[in-house]
C-alpha cells in the first residue's frame, strides 16, 4: 500500500474533504505535518485551508517524493545489478563499444539521435574511414562533412560536430575533454550527450537520460504526469541518480537505454522478456499502455511546395542554401511555396524566376515527393524545366552559390532529404536518368 490520498482539513471543524490522490494505490489517509521528512509507506498529508497555492504545491511535491522513496527502497538493492547483468549478456557488438574512445562515443551518440542502431553502424564506419581523428574533422570543409551526414537529417548537428572539433583542437589540444562540465560546454552537446560521453567514455558517475530512459522509468515507477513536463523530468533525474551504482555508470546507463530500445519499446513492450518485470509498477497495476503519460501533441503543419530541375546544355542547375537558413549549406533545386490561388505549375515558374532570374518553361512533370521534417509534412511537386533563350548568370537571390552540375557533381554534394529522394527517383526514370 503506497497510496497518498490528499485531503484538505478544516482546522476549525476537524473535517476533511478529498482533493485527489497521488500514485493511486489502496487507501491511506493520515496527517503530514509541514516540513516533516518522510520515507515510510503510508504518507500523511494535511493541507491547511489557509495555505497559499505555493505552499500546497510544495506539500504535494514532498508527499510525492516520499512515495518514490517508498517505492525505490525495495528496488535499489536488486534492480541495478539485475539490469546490468542482463545488459552484459545481450549487448550488441558495435564498433564504438570496442574501446569506448571518447571521439567514437561522441559521434555514435549524435548519430543515434537521428537513427536506429542498425542504420547508424554503416554511417559511423563510413564517417570514421574519412574522419579518423577529431583533427581531421576540424580540417575538412563543411560541404564534405554535410555530405557524410547526408541522410541522417538535422544538419545542424553535423555543423556542430565541426564547431566542437574546432574548439577541441583550439582549446583542448585535440583531445576530447574528460570533465563533465567541459564536455557540456562544447557546441551541440546537451545534457544527454554529455552524460553519455562522460559515463561511457570516461566512466564518470553521471546519468544519461534520453527518451528511452524516460519511458522506462515512467513505467517502472508509475510516473503519472506528462513525461516531458518539469515535474516528471525532475523525478526521472532523481531516480537516475539514485539508482546508478557507483563506478558502473557505463554499463548501467547503457542497460537502461538498451532496455528501452529493445524490450520496453514505445508500442507493445515485451514485458514477458523484461529482466526487471518484477520491479515494474506499471506492469503490476496493469497500466503499461498508459505510461508514460503523453504530453500535448505537436501540431503537424502540411506544406505544399514546388521545385524545378532545370536542364541546359546537358547540365542541371543547383544552388547552395544560404548559411543560417533551414538546411543552410545544403544544395537544392530552386523552388518554394505555392501561393494562394496559384497552381503548382505557375508556382514553379515564378519561384525559379524569383530565385535565379531565369525565364523557364515546364518540359515535364517529374513526380510528387512526400517527406516530413520537424513538425512539417511536405508535399513537394517536382518539375523538369527547360529554357528557350540563352541564360544570363543567375541572380542567386536565395542562395550562396550555384552550379551547372554534372551527375558526378550532384552525387558529391549533400541535398535535403526531399531533394535526395527526387534525385533517386530521376535516376530510375528513363526520361531523366541521362541528365542526373
Ligand atoms: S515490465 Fe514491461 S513496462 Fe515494465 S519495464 Fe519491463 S518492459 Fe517496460
Amino acid at each position: 500500500m503506497y497510496t497518498v490520498t490528499v485531503r484538505r482539513r478544516q482546522e476549525a471543524t476537524g473535517r476533511s474533504s478529498l482533493l485527489g490522490s497521488l500514485p493511486r494505490r489502496g487507501f491511506a489517509v493520515a496527517l503530514y505535518k509541514k516540513g516533516q521528512s518522510l520515507n515510510g509507506i503510508n504518507v500523511f498529508l494535511k493541507i491547511c485551508t489557509q495555505w497559499t497555492e505555493k505552499q500546497t504545491k510544495s506539500a504535494l511535491a514532498k508527499a510525492r517524493g516520499a512515495c518514490f522513496s517508498a517505492l525505490l527502497m525495495p528496488k535499489k538493492n536488486t534492480f541495478s545489478p539485475t539490469l546490468i547483468a542482463w545488459f552484459k549478456k545481450i549487448q550488441r557488438p558495435l564498433p564504438w563499444r570496442q574501446d569506448y574512445l571518447p571521439y567514437h562515443v561522441w559521434i555514435s551518440e549524435i548519430m543515434l539521435q537521428q537513427t536506429q542502431m542498425d542504420r547508424a553502424v554503416p554511417y559511423f564506419e563510413r564517417w570514421m574511414d574519412r574522419f579518423p581523428t577529431i583533427a581531421s574533422i576540424a580540417d575538412a570543409p563543411e560541404d564534405e562533412i554535410l555530405k557524410y551526414w547526408e541522410g541522417l537529417g538535422y544538419y545542424t548537428r553535423a555543423r556542430n560536430i565541426r564547431k566542437a572539433a574546432l574548439v577541441i583542437c583550439a582549446e583542448h589540444g585535440g583531445e576530447f575533454p574528460a570533465e563533465h562540465k567541459a564536455i557540456l560546454a562544447l557546441p551541440g552537446i546537451g545534457p544527454y550527450t554529455a552524460g553519455a560521453i562522460a559515463s561511457l567514455a570516461f566512466g564518470l558517475d553521471v546519468p544519461a537520460i534520453d527518451a528511452n530512459v524516460e519511458r522506462v522509468y515512467a513505467r517502472l515507477f508509475d510516473i503519472d504526469s506528462p513525461i516531458k513536463e518539469k515535474d516528471a523530468k525532475k523525478r526521472v533525474e532523481a531516480l537516475s541518480a539514485e539508482l546508478l551504482p557507483a563506478g558502473q555508470a557505463r554499463d548501467y546507463n547503457q542497460a537502461v537505454m538498451e532496455l528501452g530500445a529493445l524490450i520496453c519499446t514505445p508500442r507493445a513492450p515485451r514485458c514477458e522478456s523484461c529482466p526487471v518485470a518484477e520491479h515494474c509498477e506499471a506492469r503490476r497495476l496493469d497500466i503499461v499502455a498508459f505510461r508514460p503519460v503523453p504530453g500535448k501533441k505537436k501540431d503537424i503543419t502540411p506544406l505544399n511546395v514546388v521545385c524545378g530541375v532545370l536542364e541546359h546544355k546537358g547540365k542541371i542547375y543547383i544552388q547552395k542554401r544560404p548559411q543560417g537558413a533551414v538546411w543552410g549549406g545544403l544544395w537544392e533545386f530552386p523552388g518554394g511555396s505555392i501561393e494562394a490561388g496559384e497552381s503548382p505549375e505557375q508556382a514553379v515558374v515564378r519561384e525559379f524566376q524569383e530565385e535565379t532570374g531565369f525565364q523557364v518553361r515546364i518540359a515535364d512533370k517529374i513526380s510528387i515527393v512526400r517527406h516530413g521534417y520537424t513538425r512539417f509534412r511536405v508535399t513537394l511537386h517536382c518539375y523538369f524545366l527547360q529554357a528557350d533563350a540563352p541564360l544570363p548568370p543567375s541572380t542567386m537571390s536565395a542562395a550562396d552559390e550555384c552550379l551547372w552540375a554534372t551527375p558526378e557533381q550532384i552525387t558529391e554534394r549533400a541535398f535535403p532529404a526531399g531533394h535526395r529522394k527526387l534525385i533517386d527517383l530521376m535516376r530510375q526514370d528513363l526520361r531523366f536518368s541521362q541528365y542526373i
